[in-house]
C-alpha cells in the first residue's frame, strides 16, 4: 500500500560524510514514522557499523544475508529482507562482511552500480519508500547509495562547521549526477540535535535556511534524551516513548516529507 507515490517506489539515500550527525537516527525514526502513516517502507543498512540494524532490534545471528551479499554477489534483494516489529517496515541489515566492501569493491565490474542493480527489481514492488542509511564517508559504499537513489536526504547537525561539510556533499552529488545518476536530486536537509538554549543552534539553522532555502525542512529535530536512549532498547523512539519531543518531531518530519512528495511534479516523459 503506497498512497504517496502510487506506483513508483522512491529511493532516498540518507547521507552526510560526517559521523554522529543523526543519519541512522533519522533513518530509523523517519522510516518508522512513515510506516505509521500506512506507507510500506524498506530501510537498507549500508553502514558496516550496523547501527540501524541494531536500533531496529535485528539480532546479529539474523544478519548473515544483508546488504553486503546484495552488492557483492548476485543475491536477490528479496533474500536479504527481514521484517521488523514495526508493521510496514522491513530492513536489509548490514552483514559483518560489509566492513571489507570499500576495498573489495574497487576491482569489481560496475562497482558504482552494484546497489542500484541489486535493488532495481524492488522498484516494481510493494515499497512506497526505500531509505538507505549511509556510512560516514564519501567512499564506494556511499557512492553506491547515491547512484541507487532518486534523491538525497541530508541530516545536518546544528553545530559549528556543519555547513562546510555539506558543501562537500553537494559537490559529490554534482559529480554523481554528471558521471552516474543524472536524475539524482537533493530531497531535503533536516536540522538535527537542535538545542534551543544554544545560540549556535539558531545560527546554524538561520545560515542553512539562507543558503539552502526551501530545501531545509521546516521540521527541526530537537536534541532529546529519549532519542538517544531508544536504540539500546532495540526500538525506534516512536515505540520507546511516543510522547517524547523526539518521537513527535519525527512524526512531523514524516508528514512534511509526504506533503513534499505529493507536491512534487513528475517529469514530463
Ligand atoms: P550518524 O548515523 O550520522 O553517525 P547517529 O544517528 O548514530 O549519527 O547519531 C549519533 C549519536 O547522537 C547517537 O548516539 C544518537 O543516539 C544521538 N542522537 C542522534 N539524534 C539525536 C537527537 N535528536 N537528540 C539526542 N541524541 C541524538
Ligand atoms: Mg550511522
Amino acid at each position: 500500500m503506497s498512497h504517496a507515490s502510487d506506483s513508483r517506489t522512491r529511493i532516498f539515500a540518507i547521507a552526510n560524510q560526517k559521523g554522529g550527525v543523526g543519519k541512522t537516527t533519522t533513518a530509523i525514526n523517519l522510516a518508522t514514522a512513515l510506516a505509521a502513516t500506512g506507507e510500506t517502507i524498506l530501510l537498507i543498512d549500508l553502514d558496516p557499523q550496523g547501527n540501524a540494524s541494531t536500533g531496529l532490534g535485528i539480532a546479529r545471528e539474523d544478519r548473515l544475508t544483508g546488504s553486503y551479499r546484495l552488492i557483492a554477489d548476485a543475491t536477490p534483494a528479496t533474500d536479504a529482507i527481514r521484517v521488523t516489529k514495526i508493521p510496514g517496515l522491513a530492513v536489509i541489515p548490514a552483514d559483518a562482511d560489509l566492513a571489507g566492501a570499500e576495498i573489495e569493491l574497487v576491482d569489481v565490474p560496475r562497482r558504482e552500480f552494484r546497489l542500484r542493480d541489486a535493488i532495481a527489481p524492488l522498484r516494481a514492488g510493494a515499497y512506497g519508500f526505500v531509505l538507505i542509511d549511509c556510512t560516514p564517508s564519501l567512499g564506494l559504499l556511499t557512492l553506491n547509495a547515491l547512484v541507487a537513489a532518486d534523491a538525497v536526504l541530508v541530516p545536518l547537525q546544528c553545530e559549528f562547521f556543519a555547513l562546510e561539510g555539506i558543501s562537500q556533499l553537494v559537490r559529490t552529488i554534482e559529480v554523481v549526477r554528471r558521471g552516474f545518476n543524472p536524475d539524482l536530486t537533493l530531497q531535503g536537509i533536516v536540522l538535527t540535535m537542535f538545542d534551543r538554549r544554544n545560540n549556535l543552534s539558531d545560527q546554524v539553522a538561520v545560515d542553512a535556511r539562507s543558503f539552502f532555502g526551501a530545501c531545509v525542512y521546516d521540521t527541526v529535530i530537537p536534541r532529546n534524551i529519549r532519542i538517544s536512549e531508544a536504540p539500546s532498547h532495540g526500538k525506534p523512539v516512536l515505540l520507546y516513548d511516543y510522547r517524547s519531543a523526539g518521537a513527535q518531531a519525527y512524526i512531523h518530519l514524516a508528514s512534511e516529507l509526504l506533503r513534499r512528495e505529493r507536491g512534487r511534479k513528475e517529469p514530463i516523459a
